[in-house]
């Protein structure tokens, strides 16, 4: 198995700091530091050779006080318990900073999903959804798509469900097929959510993110989303990377253009202006950089190289803590993970709006009530961050316990 930094560990620690901060009393912090309900399962399927093999599935439910819990399943050799529970920790979080009525959720099965046949992944999946069947529902906790999982798994799920309980309920899972009951906009939820963000961040600041230069790190489905709507909204995306290279032209990339080049050959060499070595991009003068690849871009070796005014993080966890605190004390301003990609969340919670009200929206109307949230969760971090004087990350997370606190106090007595 593959060394990983102990995911829980810091997302307790982080938790702490706050909660010392926010002065929570022993028993809040004992609560909330271990998920409510943790299943370990073992999941037999049957092979393409026609043996059983037994796979361990694992579903964290971190939070209830506010909702249903909520977050997404996680198909990877390298996934473990602890990780599932660092994450169900973080999706508490991010639910609260957006303040859409969930708790927080994360599942995995410990499997090399990507090397089994197609036959193999449904018979996998099916039998993990009748483990879940008990334990999930449109009240209690919510599945979605997270690392090699999509909509035809949350088919499946939906499925194997309304098998069990012996009628469709298709708000027991989202990032569903838009024909089985998925949401409009749902594709382009994470990127669009970060662009409203930045949008906010400088109408708030300067006055307009038209004419802000743009780095993206990471042109994949949030990076990519991210550059067409930032350059939609007027700005000036001048470089993009993904794990071979990066690409820098000044005058500005054509970002529909970038996108089916990257869509036809699978990497950004070769779309117009000057080739860098990929890490290169993260140092470029820019006012905007999105860090979204992966976890640990900028660590305490590269973050006094970074010149961005401004970092809007797609990716979870692309900065290290050392990091951010160089940032902090460099007064360079951070949307942290939980609010500038909480998009995607969101528009999770509004397909499970359309399916319990069987009444679905337009595409417009659903990036209109996305922006709507992202520009209030952007101000009231703003507003905490200035009004305690803490960086936007510690903010967010003041933010979100606190509400989960209160829901606690107001219903269990904490
Ligand atoms: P993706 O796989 O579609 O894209 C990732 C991109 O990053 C790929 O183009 C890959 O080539 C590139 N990449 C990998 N290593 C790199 C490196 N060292 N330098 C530059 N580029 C590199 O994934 P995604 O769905 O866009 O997710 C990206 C990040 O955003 C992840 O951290 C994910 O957890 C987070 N996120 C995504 C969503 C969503 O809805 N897609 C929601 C919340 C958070």
């Amino acid at each position: 198995m593959s060394e990983k930094p102990d995911a829980f560990k810091i997302a307790q620690q982080q938790f702490l700091a706050v909660a010392d901060r926010l002065k929570l009393s022993p028993a809040i912090k004992a609560f909330l530091s271990e998920p409510e309900a943790l299943h370990v399962f073992t999941v037999p399927f049957v092979s393409d050779k026609g043996d059983t093999r037994v796979i361990t599935g694992i579903r964290a439910q971190h939070s209830f006080a506010r909702g249903p819990a909520k977050g997404g399943l996680r198909f990877h050799p390298d996934v473990t318990i602890d990780e599932v529970k660092a994450l169900s920790m973080w999706m508490t979080w991010k639910c609260a900073v957006v303040n859409i009525p969930y708790g927080g959720a994360k599942g995995g099965l410990i499997v090399d999903y990507k090397a089994l046949s197609d036959a193999e992944k449904e018979r996998l999946t099916r039998s993990y959804a009748r483990r879940l069947a008990p334990i999930i529902g449109p009240d209690l906790d919510i599945p979605a798509p997270d690392v090699n999982t999509g909509n035809e798994e949350m088919a499946w799920i939906a499925n194997e469900y309304a098998n069990v309980v012996g009628h469709p309920e298709p708000a027991v899972i989202t990032g569903k097929p838009v024909e089985y009951g998925g949401s409009l906009g749902r594709g382009s939820a994470t990127g669009r959510g970060l662009a409203f963000c930045v949008e906010r961040y400088f109408e708030n600041t300067v006055g307009s993110v038209k004419g802000i230069t743009v780095a993206v790190q990471g042109f994949g489905n949030a990076g990519q989303y991210a550059a067409r709507i930032l350059s939609g909204m007027g700005a000036n995306v001048v470089a993009v990377s993904d794990s071979g290279s990066a690409v820098y032209n000044a005058k500005g990339i054509s970002v529909g253009a970038a996108i089916e080049h990257k869509v036809k050959t699978g990497v950004v060499e070769g779309i117009p202006g000057k080739k860098l070595p990929k890490d290169k991009l993260l140092e470029l003068e820019v006012d905007l950089l999105v860090p979204a690849a992966l976890e640990n871009a900028i660590t305490g070796d590269n973050v006094s190289k970074i010149k961005a005014r401004l970092i809007a993080e797609a990716a979870n966890g692309p900065l290290t803590p050392e990091a951010d605190a160089y940032f902090a004390k460099h007064g360079v301003t951070v949307i942290p993970d939980v609010l500038a990609n909480a998009g995607g969340v969101t528009v999770s919670y509004f397909e499970w709006v359309q399916n319990r009200q069987r009444l679905y929206w337009t595409e417009t109307e659903v990036n209109t009530r996305l922006r709507e949230i992202m520009r209030r969760a952007l101000d009231e971090v703003q507003r905490e961050a200035a009004e305690h004087k803490v960086n936007w990350r510690t903010a967010a997370y003041m933010l979100a316990i606190g509400r989960v606190v209160k829901a606690l106090q107001s219903s269990q007595g904490f």
